[in-house]
């Protein structure tokens, strides 16, 4: 080999030498991001950890806080709205009723036809549209009358041979948000929720102000019910089925509600003495407890959210807010660690990434995980490889499983307070006859988030058979109610006029 040949072939294994150096440094480089970004999953996942002992504190604690919030006005974050609901739908209703129902995505309008049989149940014409965002921070005006222009809209749609021609409409207001009632037919706004911005507003009655909308376009509707969306699904479950006395709603936002002794509503003594129960809309999207396992990404959404130290139990199992979690979390990712590409300024946006979108990714069944790869480029986020896609589908599970196991524990507080859980009943010295005195208790479960993330439902039932143990669970029955607010709400109406 002459001189020059082997000064080129030294200067040869001099730069492959030096490229395996680079592509060493870069291996050890981006296994170092890949190893922060690991750590960044492992830390989420510790945190919104929720073994069944921790699910038993927040048991304890939802029934502690439902009697104090029982006990005394201001006594715990819970509320415990009255809704002066004595009686629920029994399945006698005749007539043709109307429900106008504002939730936190979504208005919705139907009618219902009842025959005075359970079974003659004709749910008609039920319209879903989103409710225009503008809306949301806009005046109680502009609201409640483009609700009443879509009523008249609704009925001008009605063919001739409907029942209700000519004569005066009976409807329900289904309203998803807190508040005080003074009657099953009138109550003050408390405060506005879901991201709902309309300050003028609280404090006025909320029926009031959709009658008044109404008159003003000469419709002849008398809104006879101003209905909490969970005490509509309750009324549409116990219609059915009268061991319901517990309804849940997991939508946009959460809150529940069940049918309590008025003895047991010792705040109001005295005011209450015609009948033994009353529907108490507990407003749980306000719970709080240390127990709850809280992230710093829930501290930052809840810190840039446009109701902060509010509603913290809602902002981590609701439909409004998982997709915001998923997201920060994401975008933490992507800040420490190039695998996803320069970070998106997308990922800054908030409430970007949807619950929808947020299932869609977590049941993402193609080998590729394609469905995981479109909703990360409309992020901005391309062409990640599928380890990466795999870590997001993990992202999405660890969120939600926390939602659902919660979610349950929540369930499982209420079943507590009204001593549905077996505790104190059902332990190991009883007998097969004392078992059977266990009562059965439905629970009437809707909402957008319930009815469509398979996932949610799957992790929340799951994690209550776990706190009630399979003996109590099988007395503890769990029943889908779609569009259960509304024509729930419409029933209830019905009730009043028989
Ligand atoms: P509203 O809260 O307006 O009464 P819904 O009860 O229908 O309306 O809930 C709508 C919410 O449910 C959506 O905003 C979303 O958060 C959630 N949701 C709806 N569909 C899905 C889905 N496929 N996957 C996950 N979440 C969903
Ligand atoms: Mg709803």
């Amino acid at each position: 080999m002459g001189k020059v040949a082997v000064a080129f072939a030294a200067a040869a294994v001099l730069v492959s030498c030096s490229v395996a150096a680079v592509m060493v440094g870069r291996r050890i480089k981006s296994r170092a991001k890949w190893r922060a970004v690991v750590e960044i999953l492992k830390e989420l996942e510790e945190a919104c950890d929720t073994p069944v002992g921790r699910l038993r504190q927040v048991v304890d604690a939802m029934a502690v806080e439902m009697h104090a919030g029982l006990a005394s006005e201001g006594g715990s974050k819970l509320k415990m709205l009255l809704t002066f609901v004595h009686h629920l739908p029994n399945g006698t209703e005749k007539g043709t009723y109307y429900a106008l129902h504002l939730g936190g995505t979504y208005f919705r309008i139907l009618r219902v036809h009842l025959g005075g049989e359970r079974s003659y149940l004709d749910v008609q014409d039920v319209e879903r549209h989103p409710i225009p965002s503008h809306l949301m921070d806009s005046t109680s005006e502009v609201l409640f009358n483009f609700l009443a222009f879509s009523m008249e809209r609704f009925i001008e749609k009605e063919g001739k041979e409907s029942n209700s021609q000519g004569v005066k409409r009976e409807l329900a207001f289904t309203f998803s948000f807190p508040v005080k009632h003074s009657s099953i037919s009138s109550g003050v706004l408390i405060k506005w929720t879901k991201g709902f911005e309309i300050s003028e507003m609280v404090g006025k009655d909320v029926a009031e102000c959709l009658q008044g909308a109404m008159n003003r376009r000469g419709l002849d509707i008398h809104v006879a019910a101003l209905v909490n969306d969970t005490v509509g699904a309750l009324s549409l479950g116990y219609y059915h089925d009268p061991d319901t006395i517990v309804a849940v709603v997991f939508g946009t936002g959460s809150n529940a509600c069940y049918l309590e002794r008025t003895d047991a509503i010792i705040k109001s003594q005295g005011l209450l003495t015609t009948s033994g129960s009353m529907v108490v809309n507990m407003e749980w999207g306000n719970f709080w407890s240390s127990h709850l396992p809280r992230t710093s990404y829930d501290i930052d959404l809840d810190a840039e959210s446009s109701n902060p130290n509010d509603m913290g139990f809602e902002k981590m199992i609701a439909g409004l807010y998982l997709g915001d979690i998923v997201r920060r979390v994401i975008r933490h990712m992507s800040q420490v660690s190039d695998i996803f590409g320069p970070t998106s300024s997308m990922l800054s946006e908030p409430y970007v990434l949807r619950t929808n979108s947020v299932s869609a990714m977590h049941e993402d069944d193609t080998p590729e995980l394609q469905q995981v790869a479109r909703i990360l480029k409309d992020l901005g986020v391309s062409d990640v490889p599928l380890k990466v896609r795999k870590l997001v589908v993990k992202i999405c599970d660890v969120v939600t499983r926390r939602a659902g196991r919660l979610a349950a524990a929540g369930i499982a507080g209420i079943l507590k307070k009204i001593g549905r859980d077996g505790s104190g009943g059902i332990t190991s010295g009883r007998s097969r006859s004392e078992m059977r005195m266990q009562k059965r208790t439905v629970v009437a479960v809707e909402g957008g988030l319930y009815m469509n993330y398979t996932m949610f439902r799957e992790y929340m039932e799951e994690a209550l058979v776990e706190i009630l143990g399979e003996e109590v669970s099988q007395y503890v029955v769990v029943k889908a109610m779609e569009d259960g607010s509304s024509i729930g709400s419409a029933l209830l109406v019905a009730s009043l006029q028989s």
